[in-house]
């Protein structure tokens, strides 16, 4: 399938060469030079602008910062320039708002497209093991569907337009409250005298078990490897929560959804990704 990709950095790039060894012939723009070497290293044709990258494209998946971005590129790229019954991906992190505009703007113009976000890091984007939260129409979906296989190990369909960015600020929302919880409860054993292993062993088969304890503990030597075991460095970088977090109140406000620990999560990392923004977002334990 001939494959426009645009956005190839630290996710789109590796998403982008998975599409290659899945068989494609994937047509890559990015305005970064350095972006545009690597995708054609992946064996990626490159092209010199988004438009000129989606004009023989079947399908097109965008990676990009943000919304703004993806609006302004669906809006004088994609959509003037790819052809009639393509099918549209963006699997950026963008607002639901944003989200929804630009596939009604997609679906206006005759395209079925969805909004696919992902959950996992650059290790997952780069080893095809994304799990894909996808939005769209059924028929949507499910030309969706195939080509996000070649780039992740779970697909689902979350429901109409903008679902899959509901379902990834929602699911993130809940991982910031919970990983602050997990760093709380770990200092204060610690405060009151218990070692951190011992209430690991006890709370992680005990009702407070939850997966920022037992998949991803804050504290160094405790559970699986996880970033606290490498100084906080790798992992899933605060200043990107607090990009998920600041979407995730945007959200909460537009809808009228009452989110109090959403909304001092989001204070709690706005203050931490001050000097802290590339650290771990497990790294929270080191302020308490
Ligand atoms: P990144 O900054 O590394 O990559 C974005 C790329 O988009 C860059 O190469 C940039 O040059 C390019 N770009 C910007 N404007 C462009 C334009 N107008 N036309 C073409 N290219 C343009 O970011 P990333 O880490 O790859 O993240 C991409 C998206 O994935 C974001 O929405 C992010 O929130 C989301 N995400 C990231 C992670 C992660 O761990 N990095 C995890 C899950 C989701």
């Amino acid at each position: 399938m001939k494959i426009a990709f645009i956005g190839l950095g630290n996710m789109g790039g590796g998403m982008a060469a998975n599409l290659v060894k899945a068989g494609h012939d994937v047509r890559a723009f990015d305005l970064s030079a350095d972006a545009l070497a690597a995708a054609k290293e992946a064996e990626c044709k490159t092209f010199t602008s988004a438009s000129e990258a989606c004009a023989d494209a079947e399908a097109v998946v965008s990676m990009l910062p943000n919304g703004a971005i993806v609006k302004a590129v669906y809006e004088s790229d994609v959509l003037p320039s790819t052809p009639a019954g393509a099918v549209l991906l963006d699997c950026s992190t963008i607002d639901v708002a944003t989200a929804r505009d630009v596939i009604a703007a997609a679906q206006g113009a005759g395209y079925d497209m969805v909004d696919a976000p992902v959950s996992g890091g650059i290790a997952a984007a780069n080893g095809g093991t994304l799990t894909f939260m996808v939005g769209g129409s059924g028929d949507a979906f499910a030309r969706a569907e195939p080509v996000l296989n070649a780039m992740g190990k779970a697909v689902i369909h979350a429901g109409d337009a903008g679902n899959g960015q509901a379902a990834k600020i929602c699911n993130n929302m809940l991982l910031a409250v919970q990983m602050i919880g997990t760093a709380e409860a770990f200092s204060m054993a610690d405060k009151l005298g218990l070692d951190a292993q011992t209430f690991y062993d006890i709370s992680s088969v005990s009702s407070g078990q939850c997966w920022s304890m037992t998949s991803y503990c804050p504290v160094p030597g405790v559970g699986p490897q996880s970033p606290s075991d490498n100084d906080y460095q790798g992992g899933f970088a605060s200043a990107l929560m607090l990009k998920d977090l600041r979407l995730a109140m945007e959200a909460a406000e537009a809808s009228g959804a009452k989110t109090p620990l959403g909304k001092h999560s989001q204070e709690i990392y706005e203050a931490f990704a001050q000097d802290n923004g590339a650290l771990d977002f497990s790294g929270i334990i080191k302020t308490l």
